[in-house]
């Protein structure tokens, strides 16, 4: 099997392997059959360059951490997290040096259950620079009221629109992941990850899967 961590790995995986492998790690993770990751080897093995697959923004608590529930090691993702998986200006900054100077494959966003700054903004919480990050959750709220809850595996309104209200302001406000995403570069990703039980429900998936797409080893 082709080196997980190589320019020709990286080049060769096409969005919908990339969007595979996110999903298989969760089941491995939800299942208890975490690889077993050696410290050693990883840093050996990324030591001369990373090349992560996916670059993923979630929130910032401690319980969402996206190497462990998507059972991934070092190298393998591009975490960026904040309360709240909200989307500013440096946030973008860093998504489109992913997908366009790295080659990440798939771009996803992950919310989750119970999460505190969602609670906040329902509460309206003013104080110091929360306010101002919370005002970005706060069109999730109202969003939460039309959206179809028909496929969602989770009862968490808000935590869905909020991944959606994020997934638009990304395509809206950047031209880089537009235009990747409208070639098939790169896949989209919306999850929500349940604190409750470990899963992940990948209810917004834009990643197409093509013909020539196999199955990349469920080692990886
Ligand atoms: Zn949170």
């Amino acid at each position: 099997m082709m080196r997980k961590h190589s320019k020709e790995f990286l080049q060769n995986l096409t969005p919908y392997q990339g969007y595979e492998l996110l999903v298989e790690g969760n089941k491995r993770f939800v299942n208890n059959l975490n690889t077993n990751h050696d410290h050693l080897e990883m840093i050996n093995e990324t030591r001369e360059g990373q090349y992560p697959f996916a670059v993923v923004l979630s929130c910032m608590d401690s319980r969402a951490s996206v190497e462990l529930v998507f059972d991934q090691g070092l190298g393998d993702l591009f975490s960026i997290r904040v309360a709240g998986n909200i989307v500013n200006d440096d946030i973008l900054a860093s998504i489109e040096y992913a997908v366009k100077y790295v080659g990440s494959k798939v771009l996803m966003v992950l919310g989750h259950t119970e999460c505190g700054a969602i609670k906040s903004a329902k509460a309206g919480v003013q104080d110091g620079h929360i306010t101002s990050l919370l005002g970005r959750i706060q069109p999730s709220i109202s969003k939460a009221m039309l959206s179809d809850t028909s496929n969602h595996l989770f009862t968490d309104e808000v935590a869905y629109a909020n991944v959606e209200n994020s997934l638009e302001e990304i395509l809206t406000r950047s031209e880089i992941v537009k235009e990747m995403f409208k070639k098939g570069e790169i896949g989209i990703v919306g999850g929500v990850y349940n604190i409750e039980n470990g899963k992940v429900d990948f209810f917004k998936n834009l990643t197409k899967r093509k013909k020539e797409d196999k199955k990349v080893a469920a080692s990886v």
